[in-house]
C-alpha cells in the first residue's frame, strides 16, 4: 500500500501531537479530576487486557509520523504508575531522533524514574502542582503527598537534564491564593508556570462557570504583585499556553480554554489507554483502534484509517462551549489523557 504524505481536517489543521495515555489509574484523587467519590474502590478501570501494549502504541505512532506527527505526550491518569515506562520511551525514541517526546506527571515518582527516562530519549516533563501549601495541596490532590514530594521530583529531573515546565489548574475560591507563592517558587527554582482554567472536561467534577478563573484574572493577581506583563509572541501557532513575560524577566503562560480558545491552530489528537482515537479533548466518542490492531492491522491499514479519521474533524468545542445548546456526553480527563 502506498504511503500518504500528509493531512488535514476541515478546518485545515494538520495532525501534529498526539496525546498517549498509558493508563486510566492515578495515585492521586484531585477533586477537579478524578474525585474520589466516582473514583474509589468499585470504581472499573480498563482490564489489563484491554490496555494498549508498548508495540501497539509504536504502530500507532509509526504511521502517523510519515503524516506529519512532531510531537508525543505521555500522560494518563498517571503516566509513571504504568510499569516500564522507560522501555515505550526507547521503543518511541528508535522510531525518530528527532520526535518531541514529552510526558505529563503529578511528579511524585519522578525521583525513581527521572534519569533512566531521560537516558531512554525523553525530551522534557511537564509537572502539575496546583499549591505550594500543604493542607492546600493535600485537599485537591486527595493524597497522602506533600509538594516537597513534588519538588523532590521537580529537582531530580532537573538533575537528570530534563527541561521542566509546571502547569497549575486554577479554581476560583480554592486555589487563586496560590499563584503568587507558586509563581515564585517556580522562580527560585528556574521553572517555567502555566496556569490553566479550569475546563468542563467528563461528568463528575461537577465544573460550574463560577469557579473558572480566567486568565485575565490571574494576570491581574500577578500584575498586582510582580508589577506590568508583556505578551510574548507564540513560538508555534498550536502552542496551547499564551506566554507572558514580567519585568523581572522571568515567563509566565495561561491555558484559556474556556474565555479564550485555541481550536483554530489545535493539532491534536489522543489515544486513549484502551486504545481509541480522540479528535478533540470534549469528544464524546472516540475511534477503535484497538480492534483493527488485534486483527494484524499494519503500521499502513492504521494510517489510513487515521486519514479517513482526521479528514473528517471538525471539532472546535470550547470556541462552540458558549453557544452549544447540544448536551454532550463527555469522555472524563483521566481516561482520554491529559
Ligand atoms: N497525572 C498526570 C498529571 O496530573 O500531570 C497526567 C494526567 S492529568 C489528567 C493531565 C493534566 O490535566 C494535569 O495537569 C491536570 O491538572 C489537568 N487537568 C485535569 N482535569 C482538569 C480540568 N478539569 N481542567 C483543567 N485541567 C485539568
Ligand atoms: Fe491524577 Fe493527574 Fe488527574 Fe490529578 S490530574 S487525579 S494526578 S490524573
Ligand atoms: Fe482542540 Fe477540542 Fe480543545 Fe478545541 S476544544 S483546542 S478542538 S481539543
Amino acid at each position: 500500500m502506498a504511503r500518504l504524505m500528509s493531512m488535514l481536517d476541515v478546518h485545515g489543521r494538520p495532525l501534529r501531537d498526539l496525546r498517549i495515555s498509558i493508563t486510566d489509574r492515578c495515585n492521586f484523587r484531585c477533586t477537579y479530576c478524578m474525585p474520589r467519590e466516582h473514583f474509589s474502590s468499585n470504581h472499573s478501570y480498563i482490564p489489563r487486557d484491554d490496555i494498549l501494549t508498548y508495540e501497539e502504541i509504536i504502530t500507532v505512532v509509526s504511521s502517523l509520523l510519515p503524516l506529519g506527527l512532531a510531537k508525543v505526550r505521555i500522560t494518563g491518569g498517571e503516566p509513571l504508575l504504568r510499569r516500564d515506562v522507560t522501555t515505550l520511551i526507547s521503543m518511541l525514541r528508535a522510531l525518530d531522533e528527532n520526535l518531541d517526546i514529552a510526558m505529563t506527571t503529578n511528579g511524585v515518582l519522578l525521583p525513581r524514574y527521572a534519569e533512566a527516562m531521560k537516558e531512554s530519549g525523553l525530551s522534557r516533563v511537564t509537572v502539575s502542582l496546583d499549591a505550594v501549601e500543604e493542607d492546600k495541596f493535600a485537599s485537591i490532590t486527595d493524597s497522602r503527598n506533600t509538594p516537597e514530594d513534588v519538588f523532590a521530583g521537580i529537582h531530580a529531573a532537573q538533575e537528570a537534564g530534563l527541561p521542566v515546565k509546571v502547569n497549575c489548574v486554577v479554581k476560583k475560591g480554592v486555589n487563586e491564593d496560590q499563584i503568587i507563592p507558586l509563581t515564585n517558587a517556580c522562580i527560585e527554582r528556574n521553572i517555567a508556570v502555566r496556569f490553566i482554567e479550569f475546563m468542563d472536561v467528563g461528568t463528575t467534577n461537577q465544573w460550574n462557570i463560577d469557579a473558572v478563573m480566567s486568565g485575565k484574572e490571574m494576570r491581574t493577581e500577578l500584575t498586582d504583585f510582580f508589577g506590568p506583563l508583556k505578551r510574548v509572541k507564540p513560538q508555534h501557532p498550536s502552542d496551547v499556553a499564551r506566554m507572558w513575560e514580567m519585568e523581572n524577566g522571568a515567563t509566565v503562560g495561561f491555558i484559556e480554554s474556556v474565555t479564550n480558545p485555541f481550536c483554530g491552530d489545535c493539532s491534536r489528537a489522543r489515544l486513549s489507554a484502551h486504545g481509541s482515537l480522540y479528535t478533540c479533548l470534549f469528544s464524546s466518542h472516540g475511534f477503535d483502534l484497538r480492534g483493527m490492531l488485534r486483527f494484524e492491522a499494519d503500521i499502513d491499514d492504521i494510517a489510513y484509517a487515521i486519514q479517513d479519521i482526521w479528514i473528517h474533524r471538525n471539532d472546535k468545542y470550547s470556541e462552540e462551549r458558549a453557544s452549544s445548546k447540544k448536551h454532550r456526553q463527555r469522555v472524563e480527563m483521566s481516561f482520554i489523557g491529559g
